[in-house]
């Protein structure tokens, strides 16, 4: 096989360090609750955390599907956990977060799709903190259209679903998803009135056709704001990283993004799809 290419220096990054890390860690800890940061392992770990910003992972850390390129584990989840939503919106006020992230695994054994535990966290955060602006990053209910209008009728300021990457890698990077389903769930979430954000991971494999491509296809599904970062593999088990995108490549798709009707694009070898998320919660 041919030597794996080596991680080029654009991606080192500042260890998680300091006391407001600490601060954060610890009050995470405390509220049992999890953080998209630390199970995926997220790059800019220090940034975040160091500015008191973290994405938390609602509906538990086990999940019903089981993407190549993620850490999170697969399996069986426990029951509801209908305290959640209170411990969140606690550490959020406890934090001062002025803007949350909100993530879950994919709860596919439930019939809706865990909506209702989405549905009261944004609730309970909104009345205990009513200044802080909302973004819900949703799982795909699985055509589940009705789980869909609860999840993203809350409050919220940005409703996001990651497309992750492009079709024809659908089968090997999400197995359980399907693209134009994904799509649909964008499409339905934009003619509820809400602004729309995906994400696309790049360097696993995917041309610059294929990206052009599932661009246009977000635009003439009424998406508003995209990410593109680059893929880390988290295990060796995972997906492997087929190519690193050169930053220059990253500004190339911008432009292109934002020529093709994106209102805003965040793109960038570090960039993940909470990352800057304060930045677009107004356009
Ligand atoms: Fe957490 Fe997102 Fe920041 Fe990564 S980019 S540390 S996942 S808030
Ligand atoms: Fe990870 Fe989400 Fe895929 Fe579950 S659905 S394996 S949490 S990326």
């Amino acid at each position: 096989a041919a030597p794996r290419p080596k991680r080029p220096d654009w991606l080192r990054v500042k260890l998680p360090i300091g006391p407001e890390y600490a601060k954060v860690r610890k009050l995470v800890d405390e509220h049992k609750l999890h953080t998209i940061c630390e199970s995926g392992n997220c790059p800019n770990m220090g940034e975040c955390w160091g500015a008191g910003t973290a994405t938390f992972m609602i509906l538990g850390n086990v999940c019903t599907r089981s993407c190549t390129f993620c850490a999170v584990a697969t399996g069986r989840p426990n029951e509801y956990d209908t305290d959640e939503p209170r411990r969140v919106a606690e550490a959020i006020v406890l934090m001062k977060v002025k803007h949350a992230v909100l993530t879950s695994v994919n709860r596919d054994e439930l019939k809706d799709r865990g909506a209702e535990i989405w549905y009261q966290t944004v609730r309970l955060i909104k009345e205990a903190s009513p200044a802080t602006t909302i973004e819900t990053l949703i799982p795909d209910t699985k055509g589940n259209w009705e789980a869909l209008e609860r999840m993203i009728s809350a409050g919220q300021e940005v409703v996001s679903h990651n497309m992750e990457t492009v079709e024809r890698l659908y089968r090997r990077v999400r197995p359980q998803a399907r693209y134009e389903r994904s799509l649909e769930q964008i499409r339905r979430t934009k003619e509820y009135g809400q602004r729309t954000k995906s994400g696309i991971m790049l360097g696993l494999g995917e041309t610059k056709d294929e990206v052009v491509k599932a661009m246009d296809d977000l635009v003439a599904n009424g998406l508003d704001i995209l990410t593109l970062g680059q893929y880390l593999q988290p295990t060796k088990m995972h997906h492997e990283v087929i190519e690193w995108i050169h930053p220059e490549t990253f500004a190339m798709y911008r432009e292109e993004g934002l020529r093709r009707g994106l209102k805003y694009v965040e793109s960038g070898p570090l960039v993940r799809s909470s990352y800057h998320a304060e930045k677009h919660v107004n356009v």
